[in-house]
């Protein structure tokens, strides 16, 4: 039996990815998604990996799902870090609701998830963390205040949970991507886009599996003296 691996959002976008990566790579996977039935039961139906639905930035609901997949799939041994949102807006003109929902989303949601599994892993002297930053984790970047924040956050929570986790067989990684082409940039004008890419030395945007490729690496057990890193996947954006 491959070891029980757990991604959140993953059952669209950089999670799906994941999902599918790791289910090639033999681990025995449960996708965590928020609100979209369709893109989860479509996603169950191509892969087989089941789905569970709870929101990433609720304390008690990722309680109760950790519960729920640790009931039908097995102790979560490899954990990733992935749901997020963007609410785009210049400093001047975000809202108190606008800063919340992606500070809940994308880095609340960190605690709330690894504090549901961190105890297992301790007892088990088995875990991997990786947790899905950014790019804009890295640097600062125009009308992300909110979104900048959360994954610069996630990076601090990381390494943190490397040094409490390093005598325990626990590793904690970040990977921060530059941008990649999934729903998450619907929203970017095509203007911004061709900025954007224009900014890439590689001269395209990313893959979804380009990531997925980095989380299968990072947690594998032969990553272990990996760990409190960020791994950078950009197409040389910003080279840190
Ligand atoms: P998508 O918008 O394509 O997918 C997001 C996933 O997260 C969906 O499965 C969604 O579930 C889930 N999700 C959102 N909110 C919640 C919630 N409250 N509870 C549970 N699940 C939730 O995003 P991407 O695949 O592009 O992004 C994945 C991660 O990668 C994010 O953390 C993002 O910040 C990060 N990232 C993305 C980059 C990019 O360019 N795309 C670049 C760098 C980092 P549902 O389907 O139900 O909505």
């Amino acid at each position: 039996m491959g070891r029980v691996a757990l991604v959140t959002g993953g059952t669209r976008g950089i999670g799906a990815a994941c999902s599918k990566a790791l289910k090639d790579a033999g681990y025995n996977v449960a996708a965590n998604y928020g609100g979209n039935d369709d893109a989860a039961n479509a996603f169950k139906k191509e892969t087989g990996i089941p789905v569970f639905k709870w929101d990433v930035g609720d304390f008690q609901a990722c309680e109760q799902g950790v519960i729920a997949v640790e009931n039908e799939v097995g102790p979560v041994e490899v954990l990733v870090n992935n749901a997020g949102i963007s609410r785009d807006a210049m400093l001047q003109k975000m809202s108190h609701e606008q800063w919340s929902e992606v500070i809940r989303t994308d880095l609340d949601s960190v605690f709330n998830m690894t504090r549901q599994v961190i105890n297992g892993m301790r007892e088990r002297g088995f875990g991997r963390i990786v947790s899905i930053s950014s790019i804009n984790g890295q640097q600062g970047m125009l009308g992300l205040a909110n979104y900048c924040s959360a994954k610069a956050g996630m990076i601090g929570f990381t390494r943190t949970v490397a040094l409490e986790g390093a005598r325990k067989g626990i590793t904690a990684n970040a990977i921060a991507p530059g941008y990649v082409a999934t729903e998450l940039l619907a929203n970017v004008s095509e203007k911004v886009m061709e900025h954007i890419v224009g900014q890439i030395p590689v001269g395209r945007l990313g893959e979804a599996e380009e990531v997925a490729r980095c989380v299968v690496f990072l947690a594998a057990d032969e990553s272990a003296w990996i760990t409190g890193s960020t791994l950078t996947i950009n197409g040389g954006q910003l080279m840190d």
